[in-house]
């Protein structure tokens, strides 16, 4: 497909789209987008990056501009993922457009939503808990939702929000076209398609555990106590906004309290922030009002902010498949963008098992050792490596 306005899309859609700069469809939005304004069912899968949002975005934008009575509910694991969504589809349904929304997160107002709720809005975005909170006291009606869409569904469930979405689901009428999105695609999902889909799309574009193309990988194997000045100096060689990874919630304030002090201009966001300073800190990051953010993982899952060119891993993610998302921060739509690891001796075997996930051919061709083998390719094979390094079951939003 060549562009979208030939998909025959509302003008308004078409004139919404020329205006963001969006021409060209990505692979997943080619593959997505006939299926689902035909009314069917999408599971979708493609890496980070790859314009998912606007996969699933366009046709649910198309169908409610084309249908007056037609309501939507999207559901993302994160309250900064679910105002990105939710910015990007109020910027498809252009600017004069007289169609109410809804943004359902934890940590902000109740009041604010209960105004936007009353107004009968024909979009909802929001995360599960405080979609299920509004469902318990009354205060939303899923009984005439047409369109649902699950957003970033492997971090979903990785952030144990399993029994959450099955409880929402049940308030949303089986008629309803539903859309599933994903970067990965292990068996707990295809398990939930199989059980809430209805006879589904299967779209999967290119190889579902693997990077975006355009970075460049660097290890640096440090000393723990030499970790820090070595931060230092690469964030000193390099230009461009940065986002550093670290484990824990008070490690991403400390780490942004030493960077200032150290000449830095940075900031940290983690999931015990209030919810205004979290969109305060995205806001300003994004608006490049300062260049390092420092962040668990949790609170960087699914972030678009285009101007990210590195992304620094101190600390190595929880479990492999984290890695992935991470270095997803970077080369969005296919700009370019390095990625780097500090490893210490003690992460050796992180590192490992992140190298097998990202690259099972090299690891193949090296080894013939069969314990090797079967460690290789799948990220659910991941699970056998040992408590300290397991794969993101029920983890603690961080
Ligand atoms: P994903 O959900 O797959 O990780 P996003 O939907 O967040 O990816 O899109 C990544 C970036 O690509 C965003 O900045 C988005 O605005 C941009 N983008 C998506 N589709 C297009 C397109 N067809 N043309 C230009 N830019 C696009
Ligand atoms: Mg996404």
């Amino acid at each position: 497909m060549k562009h979208f306005n030939l998909l025959g899309l509302p003008e308004a859609l078409n004139r919404a789209l020329h205006h963001m700069q969006f021409s060209k469809p990505t692979p997943i939005q080619a593959q997505t987008i006939p299926h689902a304004l035909e009314g069917r069912d999408i599971l979708g899968s493609a890496q980070t990056g790859t314009g998912k949002t606007a996969a699933f975005g366009i046709p649910l934008v198309a169908r409610l501009l084309s249908n007056p009575r037609g309501s939507a509910l999207v559901m993302t694991p994160t309250r900064e993922l679910a105002t990105q969504v939710m910015s990007q589809l109020q910027a498809m349904l252009g600017k004069r457009s007289q169609l109410k929304t809804a943004l359902l997160i934890g940590g902000e107002s109740m009041p604010k939503q209960l105004k936007q709720l009353r107004s009968r809005p024909r979009l909802l975005v929001g995360t599960p808990g405080r979609i299920n909170d509004h469902l318990q006291q009354g205060n939303l009606m899923l009984h005439d939702t047409g369109m649902l869409v699950l957003d970033e569904t492997d971090r979903m469930l990785d952030m144990g929000f399993t029994s959450q979405i099955e409880r929402i689901l049940k308030f949303i009428p089986k008629t309803r076209q539903t859309m599933l999105f994903s970067a990965t695609l292990p068996n707990s999902i295809v398990k939930i398609s199989e059980k809430y889909l209805n006879n589904p799309v299967r779209i999967a574009v290119d190889k579902t555990v693997s990077p975006a193309k355009k970075i460049r990988h660097d290890v640096l194997r440090v000393s723990e106590e030499e970790k820090y000045r070595k931060l230092l100096s690469e964030l000193d060689a390099r230009t461009g906004s940065v986002i550093v990874f670290v484990k824990t919630k008070y490690g991403t304030e400390k780490m942004a309290r030493q960077l200032s002090k150290a000449g830095h201009n940075a900031d940290a966001i983690h999931g015990d922030l209030r919810q205004n300073i979290r969109n305060r800190v995205i806001t300003n990051f994004r608006n490049q009002k300062y260049r390092i953010l420092v962040a668990t993982d949790v609170a960087a899952r699914g972030l678009d902010i285009p101007h990210i060119e590195h992304v620094i891993n101190y600390d190595l993610p929880q479990c492999a498949e984290d890695y992935i998302h991470r270095i997803g921060r970077t080369a969005r739509a296919g700009a370019e963008g390095s990625a780097m690891c500090l490893v210490t001796p003690a992460n050796t075997g992180k590192w490992n098992a992140i190298n097998r996930l990202m690259n099972p051919d090299a690891v193949n061709k090296k080894s013939n050792n069969k314990k090797y083998k079967k460690r290789t390719g799948k990220p659910s094979d991941f699970k056998n490596d040992g408590k300290k390094f397991s794969r993101c079951i029920n983890r603690e939003a961080a």
